[in-house]
């Protein structure tokens, strides 16, 4: 289980090595982030929720029946939008809103 950031859509804002609990992401020379310790990654997503870019991708592995598919968001100011990409390039979309996305 492991993330993926794409050094061309990075716009180098420092949000996801802020937010995530482990410390696993770290800018470079170039200021582009990159994950460090992706072995240690446990997938919490909040680096893909925190990302205003789309760069991060949270690959689904074969272990939660993700078979290589993944994911991304897209951040807008009421809600996050999920892009799902299935291991046959299928994609799905599931928009939450922030004010209900911890309601149960
Ligand atoms: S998914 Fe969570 S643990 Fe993994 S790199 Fe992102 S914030 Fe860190
Ligand atoms: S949050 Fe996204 S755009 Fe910002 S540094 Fe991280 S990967 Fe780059």
């Amino acid at each position: 289980m492991s993330i993926l950031i794409d050094p061309a859509k990075c716009i180098s804002c420092g949000r996801c090595c802020n937010i995530c609990p482990g410390n696993l992401i770290e800018t470079g020379n170039t200021d582009k982030a990159f994950i460090k310790y992706p072995t240690e990654c446990w997938g919490c997503t909040a680096c893909l929720k925190e990302c205003p870019a789309g760069a991060i991708k949270y690959y689904l592995g074969e272990d939660i029946g993700g078979k290589g598919g993944y994911l991304y968001t897209k951040s807008h100011q009421d809600c996050i939008n999920w892009h799902i990409v299935s291991s046959d390039k299928k994609r799905y979309h599931i928009q939450i809103n922030k004010q209900e996305s911890n309601k149960y």
